[in-house]
């Protein structure tokens, strides 16, 4: 079904405003962009031709871009491709890392440093449980999509992990969790880690980063959280299509345009 609405059409009624925004840097300007002119006469067009039956289709051409509601069910289809290439006949594991939302402010300041590290720190943590002997003793892997906002399109930083339960042993010899699939790492353990080496390595990254920040930090119980199993590879390929791999908002979730007010 065709959206009534589109993103593109709210761009383009604002753009002078959306060009000026001081919240807006050049990287996020060339997205929105992308978005607004995609499949219009802007970005040109292209003529397939069928050489059986000599129809021809003409079309403006796509932006490609990832955020891009036009374009992500394509781009969507090809990466769940490839990411079903690479899975194994194994339970599957979800871990979800979170931010505190203390961090919030930083991460609209220094995007890299902060979400680098998430990535780093969730996955040392992961190294560290899995190299353990008490809980694997093998070499695990992640596909890891980080998210930035919610439901409600606030800041809400936090990163899915889809884990294989076992690991590679030293000599390259597949090794399953000990609980055959039900149960990874202890979480409340591995939170106190991913909270540990984050805040470390983000003191690296940022060494002038402020004191009291850090001390709230550490003040504050971090999430690593961890849901069920799925049921099989099937299952996790249509998690990762459904949830993580979504723009931030699609066109059919706008309901409302008016020249003061989207509704969502
Ligand atoms: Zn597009
Ligand atoms: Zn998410």
């Amino acid at each position: 079904m065709r959206a009534r609405h589109e993103v593109a059409q709210v761009l383009e009624q604002h753009w002078p405003q959306v060009e000026r925004h001081t919240g807006i840097n050049s990287w996020q300007l060339r997205t929105l962009g992308a978005i607004m002119r995609c499949r219009t006469a802007a970005m040109g067009g292209h003529v397939d031709a069928c050489p059986d039956c000599g129809s021809v289709r003409i079309s403006y051409n796509s932006c490609r871009n990832r955020h891009c509601p036009k374009c992500q069910g394509r781009k969507r289809e090809e990466w769940i491709r490839a990411r079903e290439a690479e899975l194994l006949p194994v339970p599957y594991f979800h871990l979800v890392f979170t931010l505190p939302e203390e961090l919030n402010p930083l991460a609209l300041l220094q995007p890299k440093a902060v979400y680098d590290t998430l990535f780093e720190a969730a996955w040392e943590t992961l190294l560290t449980f899995a190299r353990d002997p008490k809980h694997l003793g093998a070499r695990p892997g992640m596909v890891a999509v980080l998210h930035t906002w919610g439901q409600t399109l606030s800041l809400h930083p936090h990163l899915h992990g889809i884990v294989p339960g076992g690991g590679l042993s030293e000599k390259g010899k597949w090794r399953g969790a000990p609980s055959k699939g039900r149960f990874l790492f202890p979480v409340k353990a591995m939170s106190r880690v991913f909270r540990a080496k984050y805040v470390e390595k983000l003191k690296e990254r940022l060494p002038e980063l402020d004191r009291s920040l850090v001390n709230s930090l550490f003040q504050k119980q971090w999430v690593v959280y961890a849901k069920r199993p799925f049921a099989g590879p099937e299952s996790v390929v249509e998690y990762l299509g459904r949830y993580t791999h979504k723009i931030a908002i699609s066109n059919h979730r706008l309901l409302k345009v008016e020249q003061e007010a989207v509704t969502f």
